[in-house]
């Protein structure tokens, strides 16, 4: 029986992975992180789909571990706001949170040992993070491979929008079944806001993938009709 480990944070990517992982592997269950982030609501988020996937959920509390100067966690620092997805600047992000994936990982990689999962799901992808260097396969080969090496077990560590631009993530979304419903409470906004903010990089970037793919975004339809009831 084939088992799997999903990182979910509650954003796009992750539920998507998870709805990926539902069709793919026999059993399924779905580890978040609180790490102190300015987005918390996240963690609702989480919570919420996990349940409407029927998956079991835990989350990991890391305490202010990653305090540091990112925005997401030093709250002394602002989330820049962008007028449009064209005008990003490219390189890294201030938004980078260093080492998360590392520890999310590693994390990762003794709760599956502990599960018997034979694999991790990571919703990363190369072309959508802000230059975030632990969203790079290269990354994540290594990292499994540190696994291996620490655990002296295989652990794969799929990721499967890694070369997927966000067009491309809704669109594979729709192909997997209750993903849109589900993707109706997932939560993307850096600021934390419902509704979502509209101006910060996680907005916009999200935005131009459900306008390229000519989708309407779930969580967008949802709250109309929540605020039109
Ligand atoms: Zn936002």
């Amino acid at each position: 029986m084939s088992k799997a480990l999903v990182v979910l944070s509650g954003g796009q990517d992750s539920t998507t992975c998870l709805f990926w992982a539902l069709e793919k592997y026999d059993s399924v269950s779905a580890l978040t992180f609180n790490y102190n982030q300015r987005h918390k609501i996240e963690l609702e988020s989480a919570t919420k789909i996990a349940k409407l996937a029927g998956v079991p959920h835990r989350i990991v509390d890391m305490g202010p571990i990653f305090g540091g100067v990112s925005p997401l966690t030093n709250y002394d620092h602002e989330v820049e706001e962008y007028t449009d997805a064209e005008s990003l600047p490219g390189g890294l992000e201030n938004t980078f949170v260093p080492g998360r994936n590392i520890l999310f990982l590693t994390v990762a990689g003794s709760q599956a040992y502990v599960d018997g999962a034979d694999s991790i799901i990571l919703g990363v992808s190369e072309e959508d993070f802000g230059g975030y260097p632990d969203c790079r396969e290269d990354f994540i080969r290594k990292m499994e491979a540190a696994l291996a090496s620490g655990l002296d077990k295989p652990i794969k560590i799929e990721t499967p929008l890694v070369h997927l631009n966000k067009k491309q993530t809704v669109e594979l979304a729709q192909s997997l079944l209750g993903c849109m419903e589900a993707l109706a409470f997932s939560h993307t906004c850096y600021n934390g806001a419902v509704p979502p903010c509209g101006t910060c990089h996680a907005c916009l970037l999200r935005a131009r993938g459900f306008a390229q793919a000519a989708v309407p975004d779930p969580l967008v339809e949802r709250l109309k009709n929540e605020t039109a009831a």
